[in-house]
Parts: structure tokens; C-alpha cells; sequence
């Protein structure tokens, strides 16, 4: 299910990052594109009534020359409607209606997407006369609210999830960062565990199966919270095993569905099995950011090209996840295990990133100039415009002509430009393409 998402929409200086920030409270959660990239979206996450929600403050770039105003407000607008669950369009009642006000009200009336006008700037508790001239916008009566007193949020926020759709994640997500170890059994998940949180929590034996109770262990690293989701592996099968074996795989499964980000623990002395494999094939199927830690380092014969050699076998065996990152440890030495935490670190702040509407075009569109998007029987696909609508993982939905000229190797190719740009180390890419006409 996608989260719920509102944008809030309006010409500039009518009080919208006023509000943005009203609502968004102190939960406020900007994060930040690359130094030098326009920012011309602004996410946070909003709480009401314990309902979640993204908020968009679609505003950010105002240049002052009015033609720019204009597109930029319909680009913004237009945006809003391919995006929000609700929008939430906001006008000046000091300065009262103007045209930008009835054009862009026009484009959203069109668009029959559920629309909240805010009549905002009134900052008396009675409602001057005024405000009645905005019904010609044909929202119906506007909600009458101070931004800055905050005057009146309390109903347009009763009203805004109200207008929700029901099939929309409203769930709260915390700031946790969920690690699952995932891996064949003995490869070395518990001692890795134990190592890096120091304490005996864990039983660390070489006898499979005896890592029985889940252990969630929490721990803070370089201001980020973290809690290790605690697994028991896939087991080889065996029959007299089958019901340790089952309950471990349900076990291994649902410590993936509950976490962020999967180590995936490869014995060095092994290699690449097919159950890493498999497990890594489910952990990828569910949108997971990935490492790979070649464990058991210490035990290794090592020349020149053991590293480069390994590295192959995976990207070979492993070739789904080849955005993720690999790392070369020992539980037992404890090597490299602040390379592992710092990659951690990285891998989810990629899982987390967002990339402006600006720049995820500039790369759109520069990459359909270098390489054409298929056609078939002389009809080519369209490419319009991207947008992100989520993260964890990043999600772009992106508006074409016809979705069924779109291919497989044309979405790679687009993940690959991003990734050129973005890099994305770690986290998987996901592509939705929407028609439009
Ligand atoms: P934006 O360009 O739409 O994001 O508008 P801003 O939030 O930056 O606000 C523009 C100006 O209007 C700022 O000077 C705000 O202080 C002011 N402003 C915002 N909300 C209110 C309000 O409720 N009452 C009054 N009197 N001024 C407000
Ligand atoms: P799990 O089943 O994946 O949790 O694996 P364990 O943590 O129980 O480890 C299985 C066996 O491998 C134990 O005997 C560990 O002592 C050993 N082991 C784990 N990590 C390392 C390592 O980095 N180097 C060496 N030499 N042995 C390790």
C-alpha cells in the first residue's frame, strides 16, 4: 500500500512552508538533495489522530517574473494531481482572489482529484467578509485558517484524512533502522551479532538450530537508532529437521518483511550457495536495501586477486542484487566491522533519499536524448515526466503514452542514469509507469 500523501499547492507567499511546517510540527524531516540541487519539493511526515501521512510543500522555487510564476504553479499543480491522495490548495485571504488563484483552482477543479481549499492569513477569530469571494473557485466553502496563529489547523487536518482514500498506508513509521542478518545457518550471523553489540546475548555455537529465541537487539551508532532483527537462517533440509527446518524458514522470512536493510552473511569458506541465493532473491522481491558480508575472511588463503575473484562470484550468483554493496569480514577478528556498520549507515540513508522532481527530470530527459525509448510497429513511447512518490525503497513513478511500448531494458537503462547521478548504493530502484494523455 502506498502512504498516504498530501500536497499543498498555491501561489507564492500565500503561506504555504507556514503551514508545512504547522503541520509537519516538530516532526519536521527535510532531507536534503546534493549541495547545488534546486529543491523544489519538501517532504515531512504529518500526524493527525494517529494517521501518518507525507506532506509536499510543492512550492520552493519562486522565481519572481510572472510568466514563471505561471508555469511553475501549473507544473506544481500538475504534479500534485498525478501524486496526492489530497490536495490541499491554499490562497491568500489578506490579499484575497486573484487570477493565479482561479487558473490554477481551474486545473484542479479538472482534475477531479480530492481538493481541501485553505483560506489562510485570517488571523481574527471571526471570518471577515472576504473569504466569501473565494467560492467562486468551486471548492465549496473554504476552510478558514491562520498558518502563523496557528488558527484553525486542528479542522483542516480533521478534514484533510477524512478525504483519504482507503486504500492508503496511514501507519506510523518510526525513525528505527531495522537489520536483518540473513543467511545459511553457521555462516556466522550470531557471532557477528555478538561481536559488533559486545555482549553475550546471543548463543554463538556450531551446532545448527540451537540460535532459538528471537532476539531483537537495539543499539545506538553515530546518532542513528538501530535494532538488530535476530534469525535463525534457512536450514539445509533435512528430513528428521523438517519442522526446525520449516519454522526457521517462516522465521528467516518474517525477520526480512520486518527490517530495512538485509545483511546477507556468506561463508568465505562456502562460497555463493543457492540458499544464499534464495534468500537473497526473497529479500530483494520485498524491496529490501542489501549488503553482502563475506564472512569468516580470516580463514581464507588470500593472493593478489582473492578479493576480485569473490567479488565475482557474487555479482555473478548474485546477479539481481548487484546494487549491493560487499564487504569482507571476520566475526571472529572482528575485521572490518566499522566498515560494515558504516555501510549500514549509507545503505540507508540511500534507502531513504529523495530526489527532486527538477533533477530526476533533468536526468530523464537527458537520457531519452541519448538512447529513445522503444517503439513498436511505429508507434514510440512517450515519455512526459517523473516524479518520486516514496521511499524505502525509493519508488519513481514515471508518465508515459502508452505503458505497453515501455521495456524491461528501457527501465534498466533508466535505473542505470539514476544511478550514475544518485548512486544509490545499496537500496533497489523502483519504477512505476503510469499513462497518461
Ligand atoms: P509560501 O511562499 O506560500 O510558502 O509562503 P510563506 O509560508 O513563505 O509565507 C509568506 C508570508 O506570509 C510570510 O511572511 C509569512 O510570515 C506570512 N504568513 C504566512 N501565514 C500567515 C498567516 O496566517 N497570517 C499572516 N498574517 N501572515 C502569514
Ligand atoms: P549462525 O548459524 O549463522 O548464527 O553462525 P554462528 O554465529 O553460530 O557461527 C557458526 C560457527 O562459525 C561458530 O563455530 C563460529 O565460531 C564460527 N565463526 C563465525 N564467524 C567466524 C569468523 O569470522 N571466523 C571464523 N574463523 N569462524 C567464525
Amino acid at each position: 500500500m502506498n502512504r498516504a500523501i498530501v500536497c499543498i499547492v498555491g501561489r507564492p507567499n500565500v503561506g504555504k512552508s507556514t503551514l508545512f511546517n504547522k503541520i509537519v510540527g516538530k516532526r519536521i524531516a527535510i532531507t536534503e538533495d546534493k549541495p547545488g540541487v534546486t529543491r523544489d519539493r519538501i517532504y515531512a511526515e504529518g500526524e493527525w489522530l494517529n494517521r501518518h501521512f507525507t506532506v509536499i510543500d510543492t512550492g520552493g522555487l519562486e522565481p519572481d517574473n510572472e510568466d514563471m510564476i505561471m508555469s511553475n504553479i501549473k507544473r506544481q499543480a500538475q504534479i500534485a494531481i498525478d501524486t496526492a491522495d489530497v490536495i490541499l490548495f491554499v490562497v491568500d485571504g489578506l490579499e484575497g482572489l486573484n487570477t493565479t488563484d482561479k487558473e490554477v483552482g481551474e486545473i484542479l477543479r479538472k482534475s477531479g482529484k480530492e481538493v481541501i481549499l485553505a483560506c489562510n492569513k485570517i488571523d481574527t477569530p471571526k471570518n471577515p467578509d472576504e473569504i466569501y469571494e473565494f467560492y467562486e473557485l468551486g471548492f465549496g466553502e473554504p476552510m478558514v485558517i491562520s498558518a502563523e496563529q496557528g488558527l484553525g489547523i486542528g479542522d483542516l487536518l480533521d478534514e484533510i484524512i477524512e478525504h483519504f482514500p482507503e486504500d492508503v498506508n496511514t501507519e506510523e513509521e518510526d525513525d528505527l533502522i531495522r537489520v536483518a542478518f540473513i543467511g545459511k545457518p553457521n555462516a556466522g550471523k550470531s557471532s557477528l551479532i555478538n561481536k559488533i553489540l559486545g555482549e553475550e546475548r546471543l548463543i554463538v555455537t556450531n551446532i545448527p538450530g540451537t540460535t532459538r529465541d528471537s532476539i531483537d537487539s537495539y543499539f545506538e551508532y553515530d546518532d542513528n537508532q538501530y535494532v538488530f532483527v535476530d534469525t535463525a537462517g534457512l536450514r539445509r533440509k533435512r528430513s528428521i529437521y523438517e519442522k526446525i527446518e520449516r519454522y526457521s524458514v517462516i522465521r528467516t522470512l518474517t525477520a526480512v518483511d520486518r527490517s530495512n536493510i538485509c545483511v546477507l552473511v556468506i561463508d568465505a569458506t562456502e562460497g555463493v550457495t543457492e540458499q544464499d541465493s534464495k534468500i537473497a532473491g526473497y529479500a530483494h522481491d520485498n524491496g529490501k536495501a542489501m549488503i553482502v558480508a563475506v564472512n569468516k575472511w580470516d580463514l581464507i588463503q588470500k593472493h593478489d586477486k582473492t578479493y576480485r575473484e569473490f567479488e565475482r562470484e557474487i555479482r555473478e550468483k548474485l546477479g539481481f542484487i548487484n546494487y549491493a554493496p560487499i564487504v569482507f569480514i571476520s566475526a571472529l577478528t572482528g575485521q572490518r566491522l566499522n566498515k560494515l556498520l558504516e555501510l549500514i549507515s549509507i545503505v540507508n540513508n540511500n534507502y531513504n533519499l529523495r530526489i527532486s522532481t527538477g533533477v530526476l527530470n533533468d536526468i530523464v530527459n537527458k537520457a531519452v536524448l541519448m538512447n529513445q525509448p522503444p517503439s513498436d510497429k511505429g508507434k514510440r513511447c512517450r515519455i512526459y515526466y517523473g516524479t518520486q512518490i516514496s521511499v524505502q525503497p525509493p519508488k519513481f513513478v514515471i508518465f508515459v503514452n502508452n505503458k505497453e511500448l515501455m521495456h524491461f531494458s528501457y527501465e534498466r537503462y533508466l535505473e542505470n542514469q539514476i544511478r550514475n547521478h544518485f548512486g544509490f548504493v545499496g537500496s533497489p530502484i523502483h519504477f512505476e509507469f503510469r499513462e497518461k494523455s
